[in-house]
């Protein structure tokens, strides 16, 4: 029996994580995971009409009318923006909820990562530079970020993020399943809704978020093909780490 004592391999990936970006010059923020409606869709650019809202995906709670089980970390964004003047570089590592069916790629609740830089002179190109110094520096192999066009509700414009496959640089293995790149997150420049919805001048202040799923980068860290795996609650899975 081992006897040493043990962090979770999500939470060792939150601390690695978290000391990245610090290097990077980032902040950590956090939020609640019971929110409003309003932070988790309208301030982001969500009316009420759209599909992200449907019941089939957000957890509302019994009884509290107007509260959800927030869908991503993204409203962290605008309670930050909301107390601090710019410029700013946060990290939100955190829980997020969905109500979907699970299976070896998806969970009901799983672990996002969430970045904000909001400054004088942000731009995309300052978004691929940071991502590819992220994930050289997380899973030890240098890397390159490539973007597709994307849409997201709260970035203008809106990108899928690829990383260059870690394992075969490109040439094509059974990770990228010979594509040689991976799909790691989404990401983008901050609407200008979301800026003013915080209270920050969209004329003189511009951002880049992004935000992905923890479980997904610790699959390829750690080369693990089943996410339930994390949370399973099985300790000769977590004593490996
Ligand atoms: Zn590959």
């Amino acid at each position: 029996m081992p006897s040493e004592r043990h962090v979770h391999p999500i939470t060792a990936l939150i601390r690695e994580m978290n000391s990245i970006f610090y290097e990077m010059g980032f902040d950590f923020a956090e939020g609640p995971e019971l929110e409003t409606e309003y932070y988790n869709f309208d301030s982001l650019n969500v009316p009420p009409d759209h599909p992200a809202r449907d019941m089939q995906d957000t957890f509302f709670i019994k009884g509290q009318k107007g509260m959800v089980m927030r869908t991503h970390t993204s409203p962290v964004q605008v309670r930050y923006m909301e107390n601090h003047k710019p410029p700013y570089r946060i990290i939100v590592p955190g829980k997020v909820f969905r109500n979907e069916a699970t299976d070896a790629t998806h969970e009901a609740q799983f672990y996002q990562i969430e970045g904000l830089v909001v400054d004088e002179d942000v731009t995309l190109a300052a978004l691929k530079g940071t991502l590819e110094i992220f994930f050289s520096k997380l899973l030890k192999e240098d890397t390159e970020v490539r973007f597709r066009p994307g849409y997201f509700p709260f970035v203008e414009p809106a990108v899928e993020v690829d990383m260059q496959c870690f394992k075969c640089a490109g040439k094509g293995c059974s990770i990228c399943k010979g594509t040689g790149w991976i799909e790691m997150m989404g990401a983008g420049m901050v609407h200008p809704f979301v800026l003013e919805s915080a209270g920050v001048d969209p004329k003189k202040w511009q951002g880049f978020a992004f935000g992905g799923g923890i479980e997904r980068l610790g699959m390829l860290k750690y080369g693990i093909d089943d996410v339930r795996l994390f949370h399973n609650g099985d300790l000769r899975f977590v004593n490996q780490f």
